[in-house]
Protein backbone atom coordinates (compact mmCIF):
# COMPACT_ATOMS: atom_id res chain seq x y z
CA UNK A 1 0.00 0.00 0.00
CA UNK A 2 0.78 3.39 -0.67
CA UNK A 3 0.39 4.83 2.54
CA UNK A 4 0.85 8.81 3.73
CA UNK A 5 1.20 9.20 7.57
CA UNK A 6 0.46 12.86 9.41
CA UNK A 7 1.75 13.01 12.73
CA UNK A 8 1.34 16.51 14.57
CA UNK A 9 3.12 18.36 16.77
CA UNK A 10 2.56 16.26 20.03
CA UNK A 11 3.68 13.41 18.75
CA UNK A 12 7.04 15.23 17.38
CA UNK A 13 6.97 16.81 20.61
CA UNK A 14 10.44 15.86 22.05
CA UNK A 15 13.44 14.14 20.37
CA UNK A 16 12.49 11.33 22.02
CA UNK A 17 8.85 11.23 20.50
CA UNK A 18 10.40 12.61 17.29
CA UNK A 19 12.54 8.78 16.98
CA UNK A 20 9.23 6.78 18.68
CA UNK A 21 7.17 7.98 14.99
CA UNK A 22 10.52 7.06 13.26
CA UNK A 23 9.78 3.77 14.54
CA UNK A 24 6.45 3.69 13.58
CA UNK A 25 6.89 5.04 10.15
CA UNK A 26 10.31 2.31 9.48
CA UNK A 27 7.49 -0.22 11.12
CA UNK A 28 5.51 0.29 8.53
CA UNK A 29 8.26 0.60 5.67
CA UNK A 30 9.43 -3.04 6.84
CA UNK A 31 6.03 -4.35 6.18
CA UNK A 32 6.06 -3.83 2.73
CA UNK A 33 4.68 -0.15 2.34
CA UNK A 34 5.46 2.95 0.65
CA UNK A 35 5.20 5.86 3.31
CA UNK A 36 5.39 9.40 2.51
CA UNK A 37 5.44 11.19 6.21
CA UNK A 38 3.88 14.99 6.98
CA UNK A 39 4.87 16.20 10.45
CA UNK A 40 3.70 19.44 12.45
CA UNK A 41 5.97 21.57 14.50
CA UNK A 42 7.08 20.46 17.85
CA UNK A 43 4.31 21.10 19.74
CA UNK A 44 3.55 24.56 20.85
CA UNK A 45 6.29 26.04 18.86
CA UNK A 46 4.34 28.04 16.04
CA UNK A 47 2.27 29.59 19.47
CA UNK A 48 5.60 30.45 20.73
CA UNK A 49 6.79 31.62 17.12
CA UNK A 50 3.35 33.63 16.97
CA UNK A 51 3.92 35.37 19.88
CA UNK A 52 7.57 36.55 19.55
CA UNK A 53 6.34 38.61 16.47
CA UNK A 54 3.95 39.65 18.48
CA UNK A 55 5.79 41.00 21.19
CA UNK A 56 6.77 43.79 18.36
CA UNK A 57 3.28 44.40 17.20
CA UNK A 58 0.31 43.20 17.45
CA UNK A 59 -0.39 43.60 13.32
CA UNK A 60 2.97 42.21 11.94
CA UNK A 61 3.16 41.99 8.06
CA UNK A 62 1.47 38.71 7.10
CA UNK A 63 4.27 37.45 4.83
CA UNK A 64 6.76 37.95 7.25
CA UNK A 65 4.90 35.80 9.73
CA UNK A 66 4.85 32.99 6.77
CA UNK A 67 8.11 32.54 6.72
CA UNK A 68 8.80 32.98 10.47
CA UNK A 69 5.91 30.24 11.09
CA UNK A 70 6.82 27.70 8.29
CA UNK A 71 10.37 27.45 10.27
CA UNK A 72 8.70 25.29 12.88
CA UNK A 73 8.31 22.39 10.66
CA UNK A 74 11.13 22.90 9.14
CA UNK A 75 12.65 21.24 12.34
CA UNK A 76 10.95 18.44 12.14
CA UNK A 77 11.23 17.39 9.20
CA UNK A 78 15.16 17.62 9.37
CA UNK A 79 15.14 15.72 12.67
CA UNK A 80 12.95 13.26 11.69
CA UNK A 81 14.54 12.63 8.54
CA UNK A 82 17.95 11.91 10.47
CA UNK A 83 16.02 9.92 13.07
CA UNK A 84 15.35 7.55 9.68
CA UNK A 85 18.16 7.57 8.73
CA UNK A 86 19.85 6.55 11.47
CA UNK A 87 17.54 3.33 12.13
CA UNK A 88 18.95 2.40 8.60
CA UNK A 89 16.08 3.78 6.87
CA UNK A 90 16.63 6.21 3.69
CA UNK A 91 14.33 9.41 4.30
CA UNK A 92 14.79 12.84 2.94
CA UNK A 93 13.73 15.78 4.18
CA UNK A 94 11.30 18.09 1.98
CA UNK A 95 10.39 21.88 2.32
CA UNK A 96 6.05 22.67 1.19
CA UNK A 97 8.31 24.00 -1.55
CA UNK A 98 10.59 21.07 -2.65
CA UNK A 99 7.28 18.60 -1.86
CA UNK A 100 5.49 20.28 -4.61
CA UNK A 101 3.02 22.24 -2.75
CA UNK A 102 1.47 26.13 -5.15
CA UNK A 103 -0.46 27.86 -3.34
CA UNK A 104 -2.32 30.95 -3.96
CA UNK A 105 -0.40 34.01 -2.22
CA UNK A 106 -3.42 34.80 0.66
CA UNK A 107 -0.62 35.02 3.36
CA UNK A 108 -1.19 33.21 6.86
CA UNK A 109 -4.36 31.26 5.49
CA UNK A 110 -3.42 30.56 1.95
CA UNK A 111 -5.32 28.13 -0.68
CA UNK A 112 -3.71 25.01 -2.08
CA UNK A 113 -3.51 25.79 -5.87
CA UNK A 114 -1.71 22.85 -7.45
CA UNK A 115 0.83 19.81 -5.80
CA UNK A 116 3.34 18.25 -8.20
CA UNK A 117 3.85 15.26 -6.54
CA UNK A 118 6.54 14.33 -9.11
CA UNK A 119 9.90 15.05 -6.50
CA UNK A 120 7.94 12.77 -4.19
CA UNK A 121 7.48 9.98 -6.37
CA UNK A 122 11.10 9.95 -7.59
CA UNK A 123 12.03 9.88 -4.21
CA UNK A 124 9.66 6.61 -3.39
CA UNK A 125 10.86 5.04 -6.51
CA UNK A 126 14.50 4.90 -5.06
CA UNK A 127 13.19 3.81 -2.18
CA UNK A 128 13.98 7.11 0.00
CA UNK A 129 10.79 7.53 2.20
CA UNK A 130 9.80 11.55 1.79
CA UNK A 131 9.43 13.76 5.34
CA UNK A 132 7.48 16.55 3.98
CA UNK A 133 7.22 20.02 6.14
CA UNK A 134 3.12 20.35 6.72
CA UNK A 135 1.23 24.01 7.01
CA UNK A 136 3.14 25.32 3.69
CA UNK A 137 3.73 25.42 0.20
CA UNK A 138 5.00 28.29 -2.34
CA UNK A 139 3.41 31.16 -3.85
CA UNK A 140 3.58 31.81 -7.55
CA UNK A 141 5.66 34.73 -6.74
CA UNK A 142 8.00 32.62 -5.14
CA UNK A 143 7.00 33.60 -1.69
CA UNK A 144 6.48 31.09 1.30
CA UNK A 145 2.80 30.82 2.35
CA UNK A 146 1.11 28.82 4.85
CA UNK A 147 -2.05 27.28 4.89
CA UNK A 148 -3.71 28.67 8.45
CA UNK A 149 -3.58 26.73 12.02
CA UNK A 150 -3.60 23.41 11.65
CA UNK A 151 -2.81 23.52 8.12
CA UNK A 152 -0.44 20.09 8.45
CA UNK A 153 -3.72 17.69 7.68
CA UNK A 154 -4.64 19.44 4.61
CA UNK A 155 -1.17 19.34 3.14
CA UNK A 156 -1.03 15.29 3.98
CA UNK A 157 -4.31 15.07 2.67
CA UNK A 158 -3.06 17.14 -0.46
CA UNK A 159 -0.30 14.98 -0.79
CA UNK A 160 -2.42 12.03 -0.51
CA UNK A 161 -4.15 13.24 -3.71
CA UNK A 162 -2.17 14.09 -5.44
CA UNK A 163 0.31 10.58 -5.66
CA UNK A 164 -3.01 8.53 -5.30
CA UNK A 165 -2.46 7.36 -1.79
CA UNK A 166 -4.56 4.36 -0.76
CA UNK A 167 -4.91 6.00 2.83
CA UNK A 168 -4.09 9.17 4.46
CA UNK A 169 -3.54 8.29 8.18
CA UNK A 170 -3.58 11.41 10.51
CA UNK A 171 -2.04 10.19 13.62
CA UNK A 172 -2.92 12.38 16.79
CA UNK A 173 -2.81 12.42 20.46
CA UNK A 174 -6.77 11.10 20.48
CA UNK A 175 -7.35 7.54 19.17
CA UNK A 176 -10.33 8.95 17.12
CA UNK A 177 -13.68 11.47 16.54
CA UNK A 178 -15.52 11.07 19.52
CA UNK A 179 -19.14 12.24 20.24
CA UNK A 180 -18.28 15.43 21.97
CA UNK A 181 -14.84 16.17 24.06
CA UNK A 182 -14.05 13.38 26.59
CA UNK A 183 -11.96 16.25 28.51
CA UNK A 184 -15.35 17.48 29.30
CA UNK A 185 -17.88 14.91 28.90
CA UNK A 186 -16.31 11.63 30.76
CA UNK A 187 -18.87 9.35 28.96
CA UNK A 188 -18.10 10.24 25.15
CA UNK A 189 -17.80 7.83 22.66
CA UNK A 190 -15.37 7.13 19.97
CA UNK A 191 -17.29 6.79 16.50
CA UNK A 192 -15.74 3.87 14.40
CA UNK A 193 -16.52 5.77 10.98
CA UNK A 194 -18.33 9.43 10.08
CA UNK A 195 -19.37 10.77 7.15
CA UNK A 196 -17.20 13.59 5.22
CA UNK A 197 -20.43 15.79 5.79
CA UNK A 198 -20.88 14.85 9.24
CA UNK A 199 -16.95 15.61 10.05
CA UNK A 200 -17.19 18.88 7.85
CA UNK A 201 -19.33 20.43 10.01
CA UNK A 202 -17.67 19.35 13.50
CA UNK A 203 -14.30 20.71 11.89
CA UNK A 204 -15.35 23.61 11.28
CA UNK A 205 -17.56 24.05 14.49
CA UNK A 206 -14.27 23.72 16.64
CA UNK A 207 -14.12 19.51 17.35
CA UNK A 208 -9.94 19.87 16.74
CA UNK A 209 -9.22 16.67 15.22
CA UNK A 210 -8.92 17.67 11.85
CA UNK A 211 -8.30 20.99 9.97
CA UNK A 212 -11.99 21.50 8.06
CA UNK A 213 -10.16 22.21 5.13
CA UNK A 214 -8.37 18.87 4.72
CA UNK A 215 -11.77 17.38 5.53
CA UNK A 216 -13.44 19.17 2.71
CA UNK A 217 -10.20 18.57 0.28
CA UNK A 218 -10.63 14.69 1.36
CA UNK A 219 -14.08 14.95 0.26
CA UNK A 220 -13.90 16.31 -2.45
CA UNK A 221 -10.89 14.10 -4.18
CA UNK A 222 -11.93 11.06 -2.55
CA UNK A 223 -9.10 10.58 -0.02
CA UNK A 224 -9.34 7.77 2.30
CA UNK A 225 -8.97 9.39 5.83
CA UNK A 226 -8.61 7.81 9.17
CA UNK A 227 -7.81 9.77 12.54
CA UNK A 228 -5.26 7.36 14.88
CA UNK A 229 -3.53 7.59 18.00
CA UNK A 230 0.28 7.46 17.85
CA UNK A 231 0.69 6.95 21.09
CA UNK A 232 -2.30 3.72 21.47
CA UNK A 233 -2.77 0.70 19.21
CA UNK A 234 -6.17 1.07 17.77
CA UNK A 235 -8.80 1.28 14.68
CA UNK A 236 -9.26 4.66 14.78
CA UNK A 237 -12.16 6.70 12.73
CA UNK A 238 -12.73 6.24 9.23
CA UNK A 239 -14.21 9.00 7.17
CA UNK A 240 -16.58 7.27 4.47
CA UNK A 241 -19.60 8.73 2.42
CA UNK A 242 -22.99 8.65 4.07
CA UNK A 243 -24.34 5.30 4.33
CA UNK A 244 -27.66 4.08 5.05
CA UNK A 245 -27.37 3.86 8.88
CA UNK A 246 -26.15 6.89 9.39
CA UNK A 247 -29.51 8.43 8.88
CA UNK A 248 -30.93 6.47 11.51
CA UNK A 249 -29.25 8.67 14.15
CA UNK A 250 -30.46 12.17 14.58
CA UNK A 251 -27.05 13.33 15.91
CA UNK A 252 -23.57 12.10 15.62
CA UNK A 253 -21.96 15.07 17.91
CA UNK A 254 -22.10 17.88 19.99
CA UNK A 255 -19.15 20.28 19.43
CA UNK A 256 -18.04 23.82 20.84
CA UNK A 257 -15.57 26.69 19.33
CA UNK A 258 -14.65 29.51 22.00
CA UNK A 259 -12.25 30.94 19.32
CA UNK A 260 -14.79 33.19 17.90
CA UNK A 261 -15.58 36.88 18.64
CA UNK A 262 -19.11 38.72 17.97
CA UNK A 263 -19.49 41.95 16.73
CA UNK A 264 -22.54 44.24 17.38
CA UNK A 265 -22.88 47.18 15.01
CA UNK A 266 -25.83 49.50 16.82
CA UNK A 267 -27.97 51.54 14.66
CA UNK A 268 -26.69 51.10 11.21
CA UNK A 269 -29.12 52.49 8.33
CA UNK A 270 -31.50 50.39 6.72
CA UNK A 271 -31.09 51.02 3.26
CA UNK A 272 -30.29 48.66 0.12
CA UNK A 273 -26.31 48.20 -0.18
CA UNK A 274 -24.89 48.90 3.57
CA UNK A 275 -24.38 45.03 4.54
CA UNK A 276 -22.54 44.40 1.27
CA UNK A 277 -20.46 47.69 2.08
CA UNK A 278 -19.43 45.73 5.53
CA UNK A 279 -19.55 42.10 4.39
CA UNK A 280 -17.61 43.53 1.67
CA UNK A 281 -14.76 45.16 3.53
CA UNK A 282 -14.15 42.61 5.88
CA UNK A 283 -14.38 40.01 2.91
CA UNK A 284 -11.30 41.95 1.43
CA UNK A 285 -8.99 41.39 4.62
CA UNK A 286 -9.74 37.76 4.46
CA UNK A 287 -11.83 37.98 7.61
CA UNK A 288 -14.15 35.03 7.50
CA UNK A 289 -17.47 35.43 9.00
CA UNK A 290 -19.37 32.87 10.53
CA UNK A 291 -22.91 33.78 12.09
CA UNK A 292 -24.59 36.99 10.33
CA UNK A 293 -28.26 38.30 12.53
CA UNK A 294 -29.69 41.42 11.79
CA UNK A 295 -32.89 42.75 13.58
CA UNK A 296 -35.94 44.00 12.51
CA UNK A 297 -35.65 47.48 11.80
CA UNK A 298 -37.73 50.31 13.89
CA UNK A 299 -37.55 53.89 12.56
CA UNK A 300 -35.25 52.69 9.42
CA UNK A 301 -32.50 51.85 12.18
CA UNK A 302 -31.07 48.37 12.28
CA UNK A 303 -28.84 46.34 14.34
CA UNK A 304 -26.24 44.03 12.21
CA UNK A 305 -24.36 40.90 15.14
CA UNK A 306 -22.23 38.82 13.34
CA UNK A 307 -18.65 36.08 14.38
CA UNK A 308 -15.00 36.48 13.49
CA UNK A 309 -12.53 34.32 14.39
CA UNK A 310 -11.17 36.02 17.84
CA UNK A 311 -7.47 35.71 16.30
CA UNK A 312 -9.00 38.75 13.48
CA UNK A 313 -10.45 40.46 16.56
CA UNK A 314 -7.52 43.74 16.17
CA UNK A 315 -8.06 43.66 12.03
CA UNK A 316 -11.82 43.43 12.76
CA UNK A 317 -11.52 46.31 15.08
CA UNK A 318 -9.74 48.56 12.82
CA UNK A 319 -12.14 47.75 9.97
CA UNK A 320 -15.07 48.21 12.19
CA UNK A 321 -13.49 52.02 13.22
CA UNK A 322 -13.81 53.08 10.26
CA UNK A 323 -16.75 51.44 8.49
CA UNK A 324 -19.34 52.70 11.19
CA UNK A 325 -18.43 56.19 10.20
CA UNK A 326 -18.31 55.20 7.11
CA UNK A 327 -22.39 53.99 6.86
CA UNK A 328 -23.18 56.29 9.89
CA UNK A 329 -23.81 54.02 12.36
CA UNK A 330 -24.25 54.89 15.79
CA UNK A 331 -21.74 52.58 17.37
CA UNK A 332 -20.04 49.09 17.36
CA UNK A 333 -19.19 46.79 19.99
CA UNK A 334 -16.77 43.36 20.51
CA UNK A 335 -17.96 40.60 22.41
CA UNK A 336 -15.01 38.15 23.25
CA UNK A 337 -16.47 35.47 25.92
CA UNK A 338 -18.85 33.79 23.50
CA UNK A 339 -18.93 29.82 22.83
CA UNK A 340 -20.77 28.21 19.90
CA UNK A 341 -22.36 25.15 20.92
CA UNK A 342 -23.20 22.87 18.17
CA UNK A 343 -25.04 19.57 17.44
CA UNK A 344 -24.93 17.83 14.31
CA UNK A 345 -26.03 14.44 12.17
CA UNK A 346 -27.06 13.73 8.84
CA UNK A 347 -29.88 11.84 10.18
CA UNK A 348 -31.39 15.82 10.92
CA UNK A 349 -32.41 16.03 7.43
CA UNK A 350 -35.23 13.21 8.00
CA UNK A 351 -36.20 14.16 11.16
CA UNK A 352 -38.23 16.81 13.10
CA UNK A 353 -37.88 18.96 15.96
CA UNK A 354 -34.13 18.70 17.19
CA UNK A 355 -33.43 22.11 16.79
CA UNK A 356 -36.72 22.90 19.57
CA UNK A 357 -35.33 20.13 21.13
CA UNK A 358 -32.13 22.06 21.49
CA UNK A 359 -33.39 24.58 22.68
CA UNK A 360 -35.53 23.47 25.19
CA UNK A 361 -32.39 21.58 26.65
CA UNK A 362 -30.75 24.87 26.38
CA UNK A 363 -33.41 26.80 28.08
CA UNK A 364 -33.75 24.36 31.16
CA UNK A 365 -30.55 25.10 32.54
CA UNK A 366 -31.30 28.83 32.09
CA UNK A 367 -28.76 29.29 29.12
CA UNK A 368 -29.78 32.30 27.03
CA UNK A 369 -29.30 31.78 23.19
CA UNK A 370 -27.82 34.85 21.62
CA UNK A 371 -27.34 33.64 17.62
CA UNK A 372 -28.96 30.52 16.36
CA UNK A 373 -27.44 29.45 12.39
CA UNK A 374 -28.75 26.37 11.22
CA UNK A 375 -27.34 24.08 8.00
CA UNK A 376 -29.20 20.67 6.86
CA UNK A 377 -27.50 18.63 8.97
CA UNK A 378 -26.30 21.36 12.43
CA UNK A 379 -27.86 23.70 14.74
CA UNK A 380 -25.71 26.22 16.50
CA UNK A 381 -25.90 28.78 19.06
CA UNK A 382 -24.07 31.61 20.38
CA UNK A 383 -24.42 31.69 24.11
CA UNK A 384 -22.28 33.13 26.88
CA UNK A 385 -18.54 31.58 27.15
CA UNK A 386 -18.79 30.37 30.73
CA UNK A 387 -22.08 28.12 30.32
CA UNK A 388 -19.53 26.08 27.32
CA UNK A 389 -19.36 23.07 29.74
CA UNK A 390 -22.90 23.16 30.77
CA UNK A 391 -24.08 22.92 27.60
CA UNK A 392 -22.40 20.74 25.68
CA UNK A 393 -22.62 18.06 28.58
CA UNK A 394 -26.67 18.54 28.61
CA UNK A 395 -27.05 18.24 25.28
CA UNK A 396 -24.88 15.03 25.13
CA UNK A 397 -27.22 13.36 27.55
CA UNK A 398 -29.90 15.03 26.50
CA UNK A 399 -29.57 13.45 22.64
CA UNK A 400 -28.76 9.87 24.05
CA UNK A 401 -25.15 10.19 22.60
CA UNK A 402 -23.91 7.63 25.25
CA UNK A 403 -26.23 5.16 24.15
CA UNK A 404 -26.48 5.21 20.73
CA UNK A 405 -24.61 2.32 18.27
CA UNK A 406 -23.37 4.40 15.44
CA UNK A 407 -20.47 2.90 13.60
CA UNK A 408 -20.32 0.15 15.67
N1 LIG B 1 2.14 24.05 13.13
C1 LIG B 1 0.92 24.56 12.60
C2 LIG B 1 -0.03 24.92 13.73
O1 LIG B 1 0.30 24.76 14.89
C3 LIG B 1 0.28 23.63 11.63
C4 LIG B 1 -0.16 22.31 12.19
O2 LIG B 1 0.30 21.90 13.24
O3 LIG B 1 -0.98 21.66 11.56
O4 LIG B 1 -1.09 25.40 13.48
MG1 LIG C 1 -3.68 19.59 14.19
Amino acid sequence: MLIVQKYGGTSVGSIERIQNVAAKVAKTRSEGNDVVVVVSAMSGETDRLVSLAHQITGTPSEREMDVLLSSGERVTIALLAIALNNLGYPARAFTGRQAGIVTNSVHTKARIERVNGERVLEALKHGVIPVIAGFQGISEGADVTTLGRGGSDLTAVAIAAAIKADLCDIYTDVDGVYTTDPNIVSEARKLDKISYEEMLELASLGAKVLQSRSVEYAAKYGVKLRVVSTFKDGSGTLLTEEDKDMEKVVVSGVTYDRNQAKVTIVGVPDKPGIAAKIFGTIANANIVVDMIIQNVSQESLTDISFTVPRSDINKTNEIMKSITKEIGAKEYELKEDIAKVSIVGVGMKSHSGVAAKMFTVLAGEGINIMMISTSEIKISCVIDAKYTELAVRTLHKAFELENSHKGT
